[in-house]
C-alpha cells in the first residue's frame, strides 16, 4: 500500500498576498508537484521530511475536492508554479508516495523540453508519460501455499486421506504455489488445500507477481553480415562502446538488411546493460518484425501501441519503469515510457508521417526522439530507404552521420520500374463490370506473374469501394453532414462513411436531392472495387485485401501476413499498410493502380511523400532470388516524382526538391507554425480570426498567412480557419506564437490548436 501522510491544511493553494512574503521559517519542506492534466501546471505542497521527497517521485496530492497523481518536479525547472508563492500555512500535504521508481531526471527535462517546443502545457506532456495511472499501484499479490516446517509431526496427528496425500506430494520440496495451481496439480478440490492450511500443515505466503518479460539474449550470434552491413554495424557498435549522443542515419535500399544491421546495435546496447527503444510507424502490423526479433534474441520484446489491453499496458509500463523490459518496440507514444536506463533509440522508417501526432500534444516522434537522445547523451539511429528531406539536410549540415547500404542482401536486384501512361494505355471497360482500373499492360503482367506461380501486389491507397457517390440524374454528391468531405462507400459493410469523423449511413435508394430512384452511382475506385475487378478477371487467383479498416486487429493482421508469406495468397490488394517493411519472398510484381493520388492538395510535402510511399511499395517486389518488376499507372509520366521512380535517381530527386524548398524558404530551411481556430459558430469564429489577425506578429523574416478557411472547412461540425506562420530558421517561433496568442482572449467555445512544424495542411 502507498504510505499515507496526515493532511494538515484544508485550504487550496491560492495566489499569494505579496505582503506576507518572504516566509520566515518553513515548517516542512515545500515541494513542487506537476499534475498530469492538460490545464494544470505545478502546484506547491508540503512534503514529509523523513525521507524527503525527491524530484521525480510519483505522489498523490489533493486538488480541489479530488485526490490526483502528480510528480515531484524540480524547483529550477521552467515550469511555472500555478499558484505563485503561497504561504506555508495555506499549503496542503502530499497524501501518499507511490513505490514506482522516480521519473529520472532526463525524462523530466525531456517533458519540460517537449512542452516548451510544442507549446503544450507541461501537465499535458506529463500525462503522456503517466498514461497508465493504475500502473502506479503495486500489483495485487497472489497468495501461495507451502508446507510448514515440521509438517510431518502435525500430519501424524490427523487423519490421512488420499486427497491430502496428493497435495503433500505436490508441495514436497517445492516452493509456494497459488491455491488453484496446487489443487489442479494434485487433482483435488481447493477445499482440500484450504483444509490442510486450517489444521496448520500448510501456510500461506504472498507470492511476487511472475515476471512477464524475458530478457533478450544479445550474445546469440546474428547472421553473417555482408561487408557493407558489417561496416555499418561496426560503426554503431563503436558508438555504443562509449555511449554519447550521436545521430546515425542508416540509409539503405529496400531489402539491404537495415533491420539486421540495427539489431546489432540493439545487441551492443543490451550487452552494455542498457534498455533499448525501437519506434516503428505501424506497430500493430509488425508481426514479421517481432518474429525476427525473437528469432535473433531468443525472447520477445515488450510492445507498446494503442491496441494493448489495459492489463498489458499496466504490465508493460511497470516493466519498463522497473527495468525488467530491456527492449521496447512501439509506436510514437513509447517515447514517453519511464525508461531508467535507456541506451539506444532506433526510429525505423524515419520518414513516415505516422510519427507525427496530430491531436492532444502535437509532436513529431522522430524529432522528439532525437531530443530525448541528446538529453540522455545516447546514440539514436534513423532508418530509411527514403530519408526525409529534414534528415538529408541534417546529414548535409554535418549534424547526422550517414551509414550507407547501397545493395540488396544476397545479390537480389532492385526491381525494374516501368511507367504506364494511362492516357495511352487506357483501362478498357469490362463486360458486366463497367469501368476497369487496370491497363492492358498491367493486366498482362499480372497474368504472366500468376502463370509463373509468383505473387502480385496491387497498391491503391484508398480504403472502401468508391471515394464518391454521385447522382446520375442531378449530379448531387453524397457528402458528410458534419465535415467538408465526400462520403466513401464501403460496400462490404453496406455503408457510406466519412473518413474524417466516422459518420455512417446506408446508401439511400433515392437521391436525397432529386428523389430519382436507383441513380446513385459509385465514382472512382477503392480497394474493394478493385478486388471486384480482380475477382472477375482472375477467378482462379486467391485474393486478399489489406487496408486498415479490413484488418480486424493485430492478430488477424499477423495471420494474413503469414498467409501471404506462406504463399496461400496469390494476389494481395492493399493500401499503405502493405507498403511498410514486409518481406514476401515470392512477390515479384507490384502494380501501382493510381500513382497520382497523393500528388495534389497544397501539401508542401506531397511530392516527397508520394515518392517515399511508391518507392517503399515498389521495394516489396523481388526481394529474394526471383527478380521483381513494378508497373506504375499514372496520367502524368513526365512528373519529376514518376521520372525519379522510373530511373531510380533518388538522390537527384532529393536534390531538386531540396532546391525548391530552399528557394521558397520552406522546411527544413524555414520554419512553419500552423494555428487552427475552430468553433461550432461561424460568426464567433470569424470574429476571433479577425482579432488574432490584428495582433499577428510583424517582424522581419516572419510572414503570417491567413486567416483562410481550412481545406477541411468544417470538421465534426466545427468550422475551421487556419493561420500559417512562416519564419526563417533562426527565428524563435515558440516565443513569438506564445506572445501572439496571449494577446487574444478567446471565448469559451473557440478552440485554438497550435501545430509547430505542421505535416498536415487540411
Ligand atoms: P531492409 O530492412 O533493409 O528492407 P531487411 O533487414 O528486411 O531489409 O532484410 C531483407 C531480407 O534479407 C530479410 O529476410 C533478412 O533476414 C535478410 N538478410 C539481410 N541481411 C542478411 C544477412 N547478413 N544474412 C542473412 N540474411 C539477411
Ligand atoms: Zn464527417
Amino acid at each position: 500500500m502507498p504510505e499515507r501522510h496526515a493532511s494538515a491544511a484544508r485550504t487550496q493553494p491560492a495566489p499569494a498576498d505579496p505582503a506576507a512574503l518572504p516566509d520566515p521559517a518553513p515548517p516542512a519542506p515545500r515541494v513542487s508537484v506537476l499534475i498530469p492534466l492538460p490545464l494544470a501546471g505545478a502546484y506547491d505542497y508540503l512534503g514529509p521530511d523523513d525521507p524527503p521527497l525527491r524530484p521525480g517521485e510519483v505522489v498523490r496530492v489533493p486538488l480541489g475536492v479530488r485526490e490526483v497523481l502528480g510528480v515531484v518536479w524540480d524547483r529550477d525547472s521552467d515550469v511555472e508554479s500555478e499558484a505563485g508563492e503561497v504561504p506555508p500555512e495555506r499549503l496542503k500535504w502530499v497524501q501518499a508516495r507511490c513505490e514506482t521508481p522516480p521519473l529520472p531526471e532526463v525524462q523530466r527535462r525531456f517533458i519540460d523540453w517537449v512542452a516548451r517546443y510544442t507549446l503544450a502545457s507541461p501537465g499535458a506532456v506529463l500525462r503522456m508519460a503517466l498514461s497508465v495511472p493504475t500502473a502506479l499501484q503495486p500489483p495485487r499479490s497472489v497468495t501461495g501455499y507451502r508446507l510448514v516446517t515440521g509438517a510431518a509431526e502435525i500430519l501424524a496427528g490427523i487423519k490421512p486421506t488420499a486427497a491430502r496425500g496428493k497435495v503433500i506430494a505436490v508441495l514436497e520440496d517445492g516452493p509456494a504455489r497459488p491455491l488453484a495451481e496446487v489443487a489442479r496439480a494434485a487433482g483435488v478440490g481447493v477445499s482440500v488445500v484450504k483444509g490442510l492450511a486450517k489444521v496448520g500443515v500448510l501456510e500461506s505466503v504472498a507470492l511476487p507477481p511472475p515476471p512477464t518479460f524475458e530478457a533478450p539474449r544479445p550474445e546469440t550470434a546474428g547472421p553473417t553480415l555482408s561487408p557493407d552491413q558489417d561496416a555499418a554495424a561496426a560503426a554503431l557498435r563503436a558508438t555504443l562502446k562509449t555511449p554519447c549522443f550521436e545521430v546515425a542515419v542508416l540509409d539503405g535500399v529496400t531489402g539491404s538488411g537495415k533491420t539486421e544491421v540495427y539489431l546489432e546495435a540493439v545487441a551492443a546496447a543490451l550487452e552494455g546493460g542498457r534498455q533499448v527503444l525501437v519506434l516503428l510507424p505501424e506497430i500493430a502490423l509488425s508481426a514479421q518484425w517481432l518474429e525476427r526479433f525473437a528469432a535473433r534474441f531468443g525472447a520477445a520484446p515488450a510492445v507498446w501501441h494503442s491496441e494493448l489491453t489495459a492489463r498489458e499496458r499496466r504490465a508493460t509500463w511497470r516493466a519498463v519503469a522497473f527495468g525488467e523490459a530491456r527492449v521496447v518496440v512501439g509506436a510514437r507514444s513509447a517515447l514517453f515510457l519511464p525508461f531508467q536506463e535507456l541506451g539506444l533509440i532506433v526510429v525505423d522508417e524515419e520518414h513516415d508521417a505516422a510519427f507525427k501526432q496530430e491531436d492532444g500534444v502535437i509532436y513529431h516522434a522522430r524529432d522528439m526522439a532525437v531530443v530525448r537522445a541528446r538529453l540522455g547523451e545516447i546514440p539514436i539511429v534513423l532508418v530509411s530507404a527514403t530519408p526525409s528531406l529534414e534528415t538529408v539536410a541534417n546529414i548535409e549540415a554535418g549534424r547526422y552521420r550517414r551509414l550507407h547500404l547501397p545493395d540488396r542482401h544476397g545479390g537480389a536486384k532492385l526491381p525494374a520500374v516501368t511507367l504506364v501512361d494511362l492516357r495511352r494505355d487506357k483501362p478498357a471497360r469490362i463486360e458486366g463490370l463497367g469501368q476497369s482500373w487496370l491497363s492492358p499492360s498491367l493486366r498482362q503482367a499480372i497474368a504472366e506473374t500468376l502463370a509463373a506461380d509468383e505473387q502480385v501486389l496491387l497498391f491503391l491507397n484508398r480504403r472502401g469501394y468508391a471515394p464518391l457517390t454521385l447522382c446520375r440524374a442531378c449530379g448531387h454528391r453524397m457528402a458528410c453532414p458534419h465535415c467538408t468531405a465526400w462520403l466513401v462507400e464501403h460496400r462490404l459493410a453496406g455503408r457510406l462513411q466519412c473518413h474524417h469523423c466516422g459518420f455512417e449511413t446506408r446508401l439511400p435508394a433515392r437521391c436525397p436531392a432529386c428523389q430519382a430512384e436507383g441513380a446513385l452511382a459509385p465514382c472512382g475506385p477503392g480497394v474493394e472495387r478493385l478486388a471486384e475487378e480482380v475477382a472477375a478477371l482472375y477467378p482462379q487467383a486467391r485474393t486478399a485485401v489489406m487496408a486498415s479498416d479490413t484488418l480486424g486487429g493485430p492478430s488477424a493482421a499477423a495471420a494474413l501476413l503469414r498467409a501471404v508469406a506462406a504463399r496461400e495468397v496469390d494476389l494481395l490488394i492493399g493500401t499503405q499498410v502493405v507498403a511498410k517493411g514486409h518481406h514476401f519472398p515470392h512477390l515479384t510484381l507490384v502494380g501501382v493502380v493510381d500513382a497520382d493520388l497523393g500528388l495534389y492538395g497544397g501539401d508542401l510535402r506531397a511530392a516527397e511523400r508520394t515518392y517515399q510511399l511508391l518507392h517503399q511499395v515498389a521495394g516489396r517486389a523481388g526481394r529474394e532470388a526471383r527478380p521483381g518488376r513494378v508497373l506504375i499507372q499514372t496520367a502524368e509520366p513526365e512528373h519529376p516524382v514518376m521520372q525519379a521512380l522510373a530511373s531510380g535517381a533518388r538522390d537527384r530527386f532529393i536534390e531538386v526538391e531540396t532546391e525548391a524548398r530552399q528557394s521558397a524558404g520552406m522546411p527544413p530551411f524555414g520554419r512553419l507554425v500552423a494555428l487552427i481556430l475552430s468553433s461550432p459558430d461561424p460568426a464567433a469564429l470569424e470574429q476571433a480570426a479577425q482579432a488574432l489577425a490584428r495582433s499577428a506578429p510583424r517582424y522581419d523574416g516572419v510572414q503570417v498567412l491567413g486567416p483562410a478557411p481550412a481545406p477541411l472547412a468544417i470538421l465534426r461540425g466545427r468550422h475551421r480557419r487556419r493561420f500559417l506562420l512562416k519564419a526563417r530558421r533562426e527565428v524563435a517561433v515558440q516565443t513569438m506564437v506564445r506572445d501572439w496568442v496571449a494577446q487574444v482572449k478567446l471565448p469559451g467555445k473557440l478552440r485554438l490548436q497550435i501545430d509547430i512544424d505542421p505535416y498536415s495542411f487540411l
